[in-house]
């Protein structure tokens, strides 16, 4: 098996596809063929631990990684660093709803799912494509991908991370949880500006010749840890199979039973990974595709036609707040058949007119996997409560987004199969939405709102979140985003 871009024919190895990151057509690197499960396999990965279901399940698409590798890779990233060891616990929170809290690693959200293995397959993929070259991973962050970022990379041999944040635009909660980062190749630096301009000025980076040049005197070269990276989708495909696997052990389902999966979506590459599971033969009936009030994304499922431009909205569920879902490109590639030209002319329009629109049968399709929908940030408090009375179950404001759409989808639909309803962030990166949402008043103090929620719900507050209280802040620049050249390198 291969990796190919979606905007032009080629044929690379996936090692290859993970250190480069995007490829240079400016399309992004998909498999080109799924590897199927076998007769069994699943009942047979349902008996292992998730570590080894993670390792089975990456071999097929990693095929040139070895086996010992990619157990090192595994090992590093999952053993230890998870609540209770258990990096994707499955909860049944009413019948056959089944919620896939993803948000036990160490920063508290999703992205660690793939961010705390990224850097050790990265790490073996320079090995193998251009060993003792230095890796600089440059992250613009609006808050969650910054933070798992730098908890995967510190200290990571062989790798260098530098973060820009918008001073004002992250929460004290997301700006503590960088500013205290340990590790002796990490540096965190703060722009005076919005993320466009912290995003724009690493773009602009990247493509910087003077820069490139002052690297490869060094022997280094500039990654992506974005989700463009395929590295950091393959370990999302694992943890859809991993929660049928369980429903399986646990007697909830039988062999070849189809279910649901719902996801509140931003970037669109937790989705796309359940799909890609879906394509090696897991049994999903239906993609339900959950959005806040941009709502991009369900207006295209319902349509066909991409449209960005509208309305930009700050919502609750700030992780979600997106016009342009950049995995997309990657199912349009699959549902028109690997139609490079087709893919490579949408996004020539999406970049000029701000949008496109899908010819027929790809609709068809799409309308056939997926079932898009969005709710308020009204309607995503009133579930928190809801759940919360009802089932007293506890979640934040972006899974309770895709519960919402959830919900309405089974009730307009009447569809009673099973769900995995994928849980992005724990309620407590969250706390003072989440908190006001139970109907409490959440004060200015961070710390206070966390235990306000802890005493109400009578859940704990993670560790990680609870320690920054007394950690010692390391990084105190703050810059013109003028300034990130000289920045990164005086770094380097
Ligand atoms: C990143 C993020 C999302 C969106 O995931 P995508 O893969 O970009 O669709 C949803 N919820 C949380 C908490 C996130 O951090």
């Amino acid at each position: 098996m291969f990796f190919t871009s979606t905007r032009k024919n080629c044929n690379i190895t996936a090692s290859a596809a993970i250190a480069k990151g995007i490829s240079g057509d400016g399309g992004l690197f998909v498999p080109s063929e799924f590897p199927r499960f076998a007769e069994g396999e699943l009942e047979q990965l349902a008996k292992l631990s998730y570590k080894e279901r993670a390792a089975r399940i990456l071999q097929k698409f990693l095929n040139d990684y070895s086996a010992e590798e990619l157990a090192r890779c595994v090992e590093g990233a999952y053993e230890g660093r998870f609540d209770n060891n258990e990096p994707a616990p499955l909860k049944e929170i009413y019948n056959n709803v089944n919620i896939l809290e993803l948000w036990h690693g160490p920063t508290c959200a999703f992205k660690d799912m793939a961010l705390q293995i990224l850097p050790y397959l990265l790490t073996v993929a320079t090995g193998k494509n251009c060993p003792d070259r230095t890796t600089v991973i440059l992250v613009a962050t609006s808050g969650d991908t910054g933070k798992a970022a730098l908890e995967g990379f510190a200290d990571v041999p062989g790798t260098k991370i530098i973060v820009f944040f918008p001073r004002d635009g992250v929460s004290d909660m997301q700006k503590l949880q960088m500013t205290t980062q340990k590790g002796e190749n990490v540096a965190v630096c703060a722009i005076e500006g919005n993320f466009d301009d912290a995003q724009s000025g690493v773009k602009n980076i990247f493509g910087d010749k003077k820069i490139a040049e002052f690297l490869e005197a060094r022997n280094m070269e500039f990654s992506s840890a974005n989700s463009i990276n395929f590295g950091r989708l393959a370990p999302q495909i694992v943890y859809y199979i991993s929660s049928y696997c369980d429903l399986l052990k646990n007697g909830k389902i039988s062999a070849g039973d189809v279910v649901n999966v719902a996801v509140p979506t931003g970037n669109f590459g937790n989705i796309l990974a359940a799909y890609y599971a879906k394509q090696m033969g897991l049994p999903v009936k239906r993609f339900i595709c959950a959005s806040n009030r941009n709502n991009i994304l369900s207006d295209f499922i319902a349509t066909g036609i991409y449209d960005r431009n509208r309305p930009f909205f700050t919502t609750e569920s700030p992780s979600m707040d997106i016009l342009i879902s950049s995995n997309l490109e990657r199912l349009l590639y699959h549902l028109s058949n690997e139609n490079c030209e087709l893919v490579s002319r949408l996004m020539d329009e999406l970049k000029r007119d701000g949008r496109y629109t899908v010819p027929a049968d790809i609709l068809t399709k799409l309308k056939q996997e997926f079932y898009g929908g969005y709710c308020s940030d009204a309607e995503a408090r009133q579930t928190i409560k809801n759940c919360f009375d009802k089932y007293h179950y506890l979640c934040d404001t972006h899974t309770a987004v895709a519960v919402n759409v959830y919900q309405r989808y089974a009730k307009d639909s009447g569809d009673t199969t099973p769900v995995i309803i994928a849980s992005t962030a724990s309620p407590y990166k969250f706390a003072p939405a989440v908190l006001n949402a139970l109907g409490g008043n959440a004060s200015e103090d961070g710390f206070a709102v966390m235990e306000e929620l802890s005493r109400v719900s009578g859940t704990p507050i993670p560790a990680p979140l609870a320690a920054l209280k007394t950690a010692e802040v390391r990084h105190k620049n703050s810059i013109a985003k003028e300034d990130m050249a000289e920045f990164i390198c005086s770094v380097l």
